[in-house]
């Protein structure tokens, strides 16, 4: 690997795209992506900036990069991920004509094509491919340029954290349609071909665009798009009224999400995984099919009432662990008591599974989660810290103190210490104790491992 001055004190660049005008054909038909992308950068460290480093699919290849206009010089190469060597991706260098100074911006372009590889070897869910039968672009695999380090620690903090308008034009073969979740401003026909332009809602974190035979139900009044695969249409209606219900219930217990602009589910293929932006999901055709899978809808859609994280390296609480708990209050809501304790049962079950496997989890406070790269454990203990915080406090408290803290960290990152602080603000000192053990300390899983029984776990921290 050549080397990087990076000016970031985390040893990251402080180079982050702040705009994407995203061109691509989806040659369906040919496996294929052509595709022009004008990245927006900007220098947000205290140091001029040389290069930069962008990733793309390693079935991907650059053919030109220019900045502003002109022609740069740039490297690109296949490169393994030091920290999880499946993971390899093309390393793109570009070299600035003249530093870029902090706080400046620059634009560049890099036109590339090629056939999109996922890394299922490595993330079972990373399928994405470019296909007649389906085909999906998203951040996971690099099918656009990702501006980041190629390693996989540094990425995992620094893609959810970072913020992007973006505009699209995709062209696809007629017939095909190009679901997004922001704001479809319209088509061009040309030939057999049509072009789909969409601007994001909001800043995001990620892009995802899927072509496929879909087919459109939307809800003028609430703003609400549901785009199913063709043969799966029949489920659409159940899962606009799932989503209506699930938004309903969050609300009345946690208030507003924390940002609205409408929201999409965009339907992909069973084992492809779900994802959450600010604006709609990617859902699983296992849960768009299978009412008793709808848990992953509400999942996704609880992550709207999530804060950004201030943690150096997150542990994935503050997302996951909310997320996770707030699909298995909806489902106790919705599908009933039994389905929740059962939820809960398998949720401890994971826990200890996964601490059988990787013994460090008994170690580890949940706040180290992310600099030891266990934050898969986090869906879980979040699930189950937030659960017994609930018991503890009740109903009312716990909500109020819920509500509080998402609305005071709506716009400024919050870190568990915040967090820790607003449930006590809300709460009183009685819950330090066990925030302390649970969430600053190893209990949470040595207890869960344990099996010590619920009652014992309450009377053990009831005032
Ligand atoms: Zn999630």
């Amino acid at each position: 690997m050549s080397t990087v001055i990076y000016g970031g004190e985390d040893g990251l660049s402080c180079i982050k795209p702040v705009e994407y005008y995203f061109t691509a054909n989806v040659l369906v038909n040919e496996g294929v992506l052509q595709a022009k992308c004008r990245v927006k950068l900007s220098n947000l460290g205290a140091e001029p900036e040389n290069t930069v480093q962008i990733l793309l699919n390693r079935g991907l290849k650059a053919s030109s990069v220019e900045q502003s206009g002109r022609r740069v010089i740039f490297t690109q190469r296949l490169c393994k991920f030091p920290d999880l060597k499946e993971i390899e991706v093309n390393l793109i260098e570009i070299h600035f004509e003249r530093p870029l100074k902090p706080g400046d911006t620059t634009w560049i372009t890099l036109a590339y094509e090629g056939e999109v590889e996922g890394y299922e070897e490595v993330f079972t869910y990373a399928r994405d491919k470019i296909d007649e039968n389906f085909s999906l672009i998203r951040t996971d695999v690099f099918s656009y340029p990702v501006v980041g380090a190629p390693e996989f620690k540094k990425l995992v903090s620094l893609l959810p954290s970072q913020r992007f308008n973006y505009r699209l034009e995709i062209t696809v073969p007629e017939g095909f349609k190009v679901a997004n979740i922001g704001r479809l401003l319209g088509y061009r026909r040309k030939k057999d071909m049509v072009t789909y332009i969409y601007v994001s809602k909001l800043p995001s974190w990620r892009m995802d665009i899927a072509v496929a035979r879909f087919k459109l139900l939307f809800d003028k009044e609430e703003d609400l798009r549901v785009f199913a695969l063709e043969e799966d249409y029949v489920h659409a209606e159940r899962i606009m009224h799932e989503l209506k219900r699930c938004l309903a219930f969050y609300r009345e217990w946690f208030g507003e999400p924390v940002f609205w602009a409408g929201y999409t589910v965009v339907e992909i293929p069973e084992g492809w995984g779900g994802q959450a932006d600010v604006c709609g999901m990617l859902l699983d055709s296992r849960c768009f099919r299978d009412e008793n899978e709808v848990g992953g809808l509400y999942h996704e859609l609880a992550h709207l009432w999530n804060v950004p994280s201030g943690e150096k390296i997150p542990s994935r609480f503050l997302d996951e662990g909310f997320a996770s708990y707030f699909q298995l209050l909806a489902e106790r809501k919705f599908l009933g008591e039994e389905k929740f304790r059962e939820k809960m049962k398998f949720s401890r079950r994971r826990i200890i599974q996964m601490a059988e496997k990787n013994p460090i989890l008994l170690e580890i406070p949940v706040a180290s989660y992310g600099e030891y790269m266990v934050t898969d454990a986090s869906y879980f203990v979040g699930a189950w810290i937030l659960y017994i915080l609930h018991r503890i406090v009740g109903d009312e408290y716990f909500k109020k103190a819920i509500k509080r803290f998402l609305k005071h960290y709506s716009r400024k990152p919050a870190t568990l210490g915040d967090f820790k602080e607003t449930i006590v603000e809300v709460c009183g000192t009685r819950i330090e104790k066990f925030l302390d053990e649970w969430l600053f300390g190893n209990k949470a899983v040595t207890y869960l491992k344990k099996r010590v029984p619920l009652e014992h776990l309450l009377s053990a921290y009831k005032p």
